[in-house]
């Protein structure tokens, strides 16, 4: 193909014949969406779940995902599975801030979420509170399905392809402060 063509023909007629056009931001994304790696950090029964994600019915890894990490310094997702104790909060946080940008958060389950049936003194009441979370995966406890289908939605938003309840679109990776 002549260099013209590129200016001549427009993006399908180029794409029809194998060319991408496309920016390096989201080139970027696209490759992080499909490489989020959580790090291994399982506090309750939710846990049990999550663990059921990789399994082979399953299949997390069809998402990029299987790879739960040891080290925080390695994982670019924390999936807060199961209730949350005060107690472990700050060692929560600790994690959380080991983990290199950008890195996202799931709370996973409704202990996570909303301290479900503990209304406790011991309990945390919503995981935000500790660290910001990007997704909520709702159920006590959450199917292996929903969790990955939450991984989908946070993998969307990596990519800059979520809006909000009002149709606004969510920006990039790149446009959040934490
Ligand atoms: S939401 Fe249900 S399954 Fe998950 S940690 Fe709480 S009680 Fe356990």
């Amino acid at each position: 193909m002549a260099i013209t063509d590129l200016f001549e023909k427009d993006v399908q007629e180029l794409e029809a014949e194998g060319i991408l056009m496309t920016s390096l931001q989201k080139l970027v994304a696209w490759g992080r969406s499909n490489s989020l790696w959580p790090a291994t950090f399982g506090l309750a029964c939710c846990a049990i779940e999550m663990m059921q994600a990789t399994n082979s019915k399953n299949d997390l890894s069809r998402f990029g995902s299987e790879v739960f990490r040891a080290s925080p310094r390695q994982a670019d997702v924390m999936i807060v599975a199961g209730r949350l104790s005060k107690k472990m909060a700050p060692v929560m946080r600790r994690v959380y801030e080991q983990m290199p940008d950008p890195k996202w958060v799931i709370s996973m389950g409704a202990c996570a979420s909303s301290g479900g049936m503990f209304n406790n003194y011991a309990i945390v009441q919503n995981v935000d509170s500790v660290v910001p979370v990007d997704i909520y995966v709702p159920g006590c406890p959450p199917r292996p399905e929903a969790l990955i289908y939450g991984v989908s939605q946070l993998q969307k938003k990596v990519r800059g392809e979520a809006y909000d309840q009002q149709g606004v679109r969510l920006p990039m990776v790149e446009g959040w402060a934490r």
